[in-house]
């Protein structure tokens, strides 16, 4: 079986999955979910055009010769705090002492600050010249009615959270969250609350892949292990395809006991079985039982990681309709060295970091599918081309962010 490159299985994967539906959610919970409809301002903010500043309203051509030694004195007509509806129209010689954010009232075309100002009862002092429009807020400069305010497809923040509240929504449709069944296989694989001993590990795919799935958005759900048979496979397999998703690890190499293949094979259609051109990890299966789409993951656990990070979390996000797939990535400049072999695109565990102006990128020391301990220490993948053989320190290359 010849390889395919990690760019063509995604394309492949993702043709294949079909968006969840949507779900409507309260503000409340609509924290880090994917917008499923783009949110419309139904009315200008500000309303109306308002005061800057805590001050007084007034007719700018009135103070334009105000200084503070020849101040200009101008008639107190009215009081207006924020939240109340001017009554009175200013004229020449008048002012309206004013709070942030209240309207403007009629007549007036500028806003005096306080500070410039000094008030003798139902009089005030101007000390400072004002220029048309100085201070005052225009009805709308926030959003216009009817303006797109937040796009359907973006992973809602604070600040959109905020502009919800702004346009006065209370609810938002969202993207349904994709319950995805976690599956490990091995007959080595043991739980946590397992005593440990000879051979056997603890099933960390297992846990680090819930993990993985929860930070995508979807809804881990925990199936255990199932142990290198094909009945054991088949029927773990079969409770899974309750999920919307079914993500295993292990079982998918050529060993002898690499029987996860075979099961699925066994059990349905539409099963794909690549060698990915990358490292780590390499064998994936991937296919459709039911609808629900299956990823068999190897399982050396930075493997796994590796692998559901480039195919498995695009396609939860494409599940909830987000419109950014993948990790961002950035350019940043090598600060060592590193080599390889052509023919497969490397990920390297990496840290990226900001100094100075500068991005820098430092693969982590140890490198291998089975230490994990150098993706604890990474906050990027470091993409190795699949046809370059070195990369020398100083080259700016390419860094997905994980975090
Ligand atoms: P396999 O792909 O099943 O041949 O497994 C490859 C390597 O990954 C073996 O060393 C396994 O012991 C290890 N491995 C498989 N499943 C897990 C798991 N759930 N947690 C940790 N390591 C695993
Ligand atoms: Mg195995």
């Amino acid at each position: 079986m010849s390889s395919i490159k990690v760019g063509e299985a995604r394309k492949i994967i993702l043709e294949k999955i079909q968006s969840q539906g949507t779900e409507k959610v309260s503000i409340n919970e609509a924290l880090g979910r994917i917008l499923s409809e783009d949110i419309i301002a139904r009315r200008n903010n500000p309303p109306m055009d308002n005061s800057a500043m805590d001050g007084y309203a007034l007719i700018a051509k009135d103070v334009e010769l105000a200084t503070p030694e020849n101040p200009i004195k101008l008639d107190i007509i009215e009081d207006l705090a924020a939240g109340y509806s001017p009554e009175m129209t200013i004229q020449s010689g008048q002012a309206v002492r004013i709070m942030t954010g209240a309207p403007i009232p009629e007549g007036a075309d500028a806003v005096v600050m306080q500070e410039d100002t000094e008030r003798n009862g139902n009089s005030v002092q101007v000390k400072d010249k004002a220029e048309v429009r100085e201070n005052i807020r225009d009805a709308g400069e926030d959003v216009r009615e009817g303006e797109t305010v937040i796009r359907k497809g973006v992973d809602l923040m604070p600040a959109h959270i905020g502009m919800m509240a702004v346009v006065g929504r209370s609810t938002a449709l969202v993207g349904r969250r994709p319950r995805v069944a976690v599956i490990s296989t091995g007959d080595e694989v043991m739980d946590l609350d397992e005593p440990l001993s000879g051979p056997c590990i603890y099933n960390s795919n297992g846990y680090m892949l819930a993990a993985q799935i929860k930070s995508a958005g979807g809804i881990p759900s925990y199936l255990g292990i199932a142990r290198d048979n094909e009945k054991d496979l088949m029927e773990k397999f079969k409770w899974a395809l309750q999920c919307d998703m079914v993500v295993s690890s292990g079982g998918v190499s050529v060993g002898d006991y690499d029987l996860v293949k075979t099961s699925l094979e066994k059990m349905g259609q539409e099963m794909l079985f690549w060698k990915v051109a990358m490292k780590p990890g390499k064998p994936l299966a991937f296919g459709r039982i039911d609808d629900v789409p299956i990823f068999g993951l190897p399982g050396n656990p930075v493997s796994s990681f590796v692998s559901f990070e480039q195919f498995v979390r695009p396609s939860i996000r494409k599940m909830m309709g987000a419109t950014q797939l993948n990790h961002k990535s950035v350019q940043a400049k090598l600060t060592r060295t590193v080599h390889k072999k052509a023919g497969r695109q490397h990920f390297l565990s990496a840290y990226v970091n900001w100094e100075d102006g500068e991005c820098t990128v430092r693969p982590t020391q140890e490198q291998g599918s089975g230490i994990l301990k150098s993706t604890v220490n990474a906050n990027g993948l470091l993409i190795f081309p699949l046809e370059l053989t070195e990369m020398t320190e100083g080259t700016e290359v390419t860094v997905q962010l994980l975090y």
